[in-house]
């Protein structure tokens, strides 16, 4: 297995493997880079079927944190962490333990955060051997109600605020009357769906559990779709937020939309499919942009701030999209090619 020569290897500073016998923890932490401050990324347990996997995962995606970190104008840096097994069969409190001593051996370059397969629970067990923990309490919301720790509400009111201001770059209106497709109504989806109801949006929803569907029927006006449905409803704006790849070669014919804002990561199915948004003249957010507030919430836990501070912080999203957009049409550029320079710039720079 090669590290240097892999074909995700961009760079990264450090990579390292640990492996604990007596708890059985075998995970990889990598630091892309930490030009604007210390790496902060989740930590991701998953059944990866060999290390080679694992590693791939844990380099593409400390990368990524650098990129959102960096266009979101936080001082951190990216990072991310894997641990190999099943969460459901294989993690113990003695292996988050573990993990907290792998992470402390980064003497603070690298924080870790939650991710899927790891709860607030497991980082407080990692947290017992190091200080370089995020996520584990909550002092500010958004919108200056209690706050719990879950990083959806910043996230969902950031999509909202990207996809007007993507909105209003495309179509020159507000809203009031427009009609978004949601694909996904978990912790972003029906938060973001009642957003854009309180705004006057008409809105088309899929998923693949009833349970949320029933409650933006009800409680939203809103009108449900069979999930293989959503591209192709007649809507000005789709908005992802289930999985990644959504945007592929079968997909993008079916869009009848003019705009693309949506949370859920790594959208684009290849690079390429950026550029074909644009020829089809989609405007399309790109997706570490317009996701940031969950990572932005998270900065915001770690320093003394506020609830306005990080409100106002969340919307910089929209201006963040705005210069992204009109850079794209003034170079001829995809938007995700465009997103990527600026934030190259920030950190190349340390600006
Ligand atoms: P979630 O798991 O709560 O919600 C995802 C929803 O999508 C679920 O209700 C699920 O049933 C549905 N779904 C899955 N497959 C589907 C399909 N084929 N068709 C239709 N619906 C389907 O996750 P979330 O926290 O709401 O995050 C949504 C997306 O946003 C994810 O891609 C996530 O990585 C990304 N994201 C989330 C945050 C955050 O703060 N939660 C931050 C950044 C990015």
């Amino acid at each position: 297995m090669s590290v240097f020569e892999h074909a995700e290897f961009d760079n990264h500073e450090q990579i390292s493997f640990y492996n604990d016998e007596e708890t059985g923890l075998k995970a990889i932490i990598a630091v892309h880079n930490t030009n604007l401050g210390p790496s902060l990324g989740g930590c991701r347990m998953w059944p990866y079927a060999d290390s080679a996997e694992a590693l791939n995962d844990v380099l593409r995606l400390s990368r990524g944190m650098t990129y959102k970190s960096a266009i979101s104008e936080l001082k951190l840096g990216g990072g991310k962490s894997v641990i190999i097994g099943d969460p459901r069969k294989h993690k113990t409190d003695d292996m988050m333990r573990a993990m907290g001593r792998f992470v402390e051996s980064f003497a603070g370059r690298y924080i870790i955060a939650e991710d899927s397969g790891i709860s607030v629970h497991d980082l407080k067990c990692a947290a017992q051997n190091t200080a370089h923990v995020s996520g584990i309490e909550a002092k500010y919301s958004w919108d200056g109600s209690e706050a719990d720790g879950n990083p959806a509400p910043s996230t969902s009111y950031g999509v909202f605020v990207g996809l007007k201001s993507a909105v209003r770059y495309a179509l020159n209106t507000d809203l009031k009357g427009l009609t978004v497709a949601i694909q996904g109504l978990g912790h972003v989806g029906l938060r973001l769906a009642r957003h854009l109801h309180r705004e006057g949006a008409n809105l088309i929803v899929t998923d693949i559990y009833p349970d949320n569907l029933h409650i933006a029927e009800k409680e939203l006006g809103a009108q449900v779709v069979k999930p293989d449905e959503i591209f192709s409803v007649q809507a000005d704006v789709f908005a992802p937020c289930a999985l990644g790849a959504v945007l592929n070669n079968d997909t993008l014919p079916q869009l009848k939309a003019k705009v693309v804002a949506g949370a859920a990561n790594n959208q684009l199915a290849h690079r390429e499919i950026g550029l074909q948004l644009a020829e089809k003249g989609i405007l399309y957010a790109p997706d570490y942009v317009i996701n940031a507030g969950g990572v932005i919430d998270i900065y915001h836990q770690r320093m003394l701030s506020s609830s306005e501070a990080l409100k106002a912080h969340l919307e910089r999203i929209g201006d963040n999209l705005t210069e992204i957009f009109t850079r794209a049409e003034q170079q001829q550029l995809s938007t995700s090619q465009v997103a990527d320079q600026i934030a190259e710039e920030r950190f190349s720079n340390n600006v």
